[in-house]
């Protein structure tokens, strides 16, 4: 397991309906920006782990994040010291920024460890309960559409009540109706990005590097985000304020 995205490794693990672990573990840290501009994603060599540095909040922040693979881990939520001795293990002298970055990481008030994992379920309502968001279809933090997927999520299911007039069988029915490509879509995209991120070869490590050095230089430079703006707009939404008689 392991080398390959976290979606993947979700499918290999269970079956609907549970909350699926990746084994893939990530921490942030924040501090002051130091380059003062924005900082394009750098993986380090290695194939089964990546560093990634951003600027956050209008450039004012540079956050480090660290992800790697590894068979799920079991450890304390709350032993953050423990969490960091394993990603000390992991990035000491994985080259780039890492040695520094880990030493930073000691200091941080936002420290956050834990698995990647995507939920996929088969169905999303049972009775009268429905799911939203990530509980319902986490497309993972690696993918980026969460935030927006689970609003999309919200506004549908607030919506189909609302049209039904609080008819939960019809609504609920039509929720997953509108929402099921859309999802897929989404947590898709987690396991691609997932497979840039962990690449698990040592040539895609490689060329990856390569091409996030010149990426700002590439008249394709905007690729991801296009692909990104692409999945997340991929839903018509319906206005639900005219369907609805007041
Ligand atoms: C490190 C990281 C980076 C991420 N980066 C991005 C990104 O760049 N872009 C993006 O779109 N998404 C990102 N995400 C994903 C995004 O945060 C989630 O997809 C999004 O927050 C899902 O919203 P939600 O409302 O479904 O769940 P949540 O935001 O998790 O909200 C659930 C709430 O329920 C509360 N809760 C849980 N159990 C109970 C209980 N028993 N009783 C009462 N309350 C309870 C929780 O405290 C929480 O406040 C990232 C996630 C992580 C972890």
């Amino acid at each position: 397991m392991a080398r390959t995205g976290a979606g993947r490794a979700a499918r290999e693990r269970d079956g609907p309906g549970r909350r699926h672990t990746a084994g893939r573990a990530a921490a942030r840290r924040t501090g002051r920006s130091h380059r003062g501009g924005t900082t394009p994603p750098r993986p380090p060599p290695a194939p089964t782990r990546a560093g990634a540095l951003y600027s956050a909040h209008g450039n004012t922040e540079a956050r480090a994040t660290f992800y790697f693979a590894s068979p799920l881990l079991d450890l304390d939520r709350r032993d953050a010291a423990r969490q960091q001795a394993i990603l000390t293990e992991q990035f000491t002298g994985n080259g780039w920024e890492s040695d520094r970055l880990l030493r930073e990481m000691r200091h941080a008030s936002d420290f956050y460890f834990d698995s990647v994992g995507q939920v996929r379920m088969d169905s999303w309502t049972r009775g009268r309960v429905a799911l939203v968001g990530d509980a319902a279809y986490s497309p993972s933090s690696l993918s980026g559409m969460g935030t927006g997927l689970a609003l999309v999520g919200a506004y549908v299911l607030a919506g189909e009540l609302a049209a039904a007039r609080g008819g939960h069988r019809v609504a609920f029915a039509r929720y997953e109706e509108e929402m099921r490509e859309y999802a897929a879509g989404c947590v898709k995209m987690g396991d691609g990005v997932a497979g840039f991120m962990v690449p698990g070869s040592r040539f895609m490590a490689g060329f990856l590097n390569r091409y996030y050095k010149i990426m700002p230089y590439l008249p394709g430079k905007n690729l991801m985000t296009s692909l990104a703006r692409k999945t997340a707009e991929n839903i018509s939404l319906r206005d639900y304020g005219s369907l609805v008689k007041r």
